[in-house]
């Protein structure tokens, strides 16, 4: 993957993507059959290896490899999600995340939506 130097577009996509996956991690199933945990690891596995910012790529690639992805439970993906958007934090001098507060954060990524803390993905199918 080409290297990223815009570091504007950079943050924006880096906001975008960390968007996505805790927002996925908020509507997975807190009950996911092998097939949508297999369907989760390889997603994780293929973002970091097509993720468009070559370093970054390089760098969260290393950290799956120290941090694999927990795919059990809606909880277990959460604060996996958590504890490596802190890594990826601590080495751009950001402040670390208080994950106890992760679900909160991103309950369905729109801040002002309704409760819609039993609304599994599968559900909404
Ligand atoms: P972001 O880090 O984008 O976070 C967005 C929002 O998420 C925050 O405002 C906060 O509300 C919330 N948040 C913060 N931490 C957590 C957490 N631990 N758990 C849950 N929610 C949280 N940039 C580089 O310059 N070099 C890199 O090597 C690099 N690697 C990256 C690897 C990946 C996989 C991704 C997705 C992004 C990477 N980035 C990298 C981009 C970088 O992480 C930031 O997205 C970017 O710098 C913008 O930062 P930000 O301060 O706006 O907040």
């Amino acid at each position: 993957m080409s290297e990223l130097g815009n570091s504007t577009i950079r943050a924006e996509l880096g906001r975008a993507s960390w968007r996505l996956l805790h927002t996925m991690a908020s509507r997975y199933p807190k009950r996911p059959t092998e097939d949508e945990r297999e369907a989760l690891r390889s997603f994780i596995y293929l973002f970091a290896r097509l993720y468009p910012c070559g370093q970054c790529a390089r760098h969260f690639q290393v950290i799956l490899a120290n941090n694999p992805p927990e795919v059990s439970s809606r909880n277990a993906v959460s604060q996996w999600a958590c504890r490596v958007h802190n890594v990826v934090n601590k080495r751009l001098d950001k402040p670390l995340f208080d994950c106890s507060q992760v679900q909160k954060q991103w309950k369905c990524g729109c801040a002002d939506a309704d409760d819609e803390e039993d609304d599994d993905v599968q559900a909404a199918a």
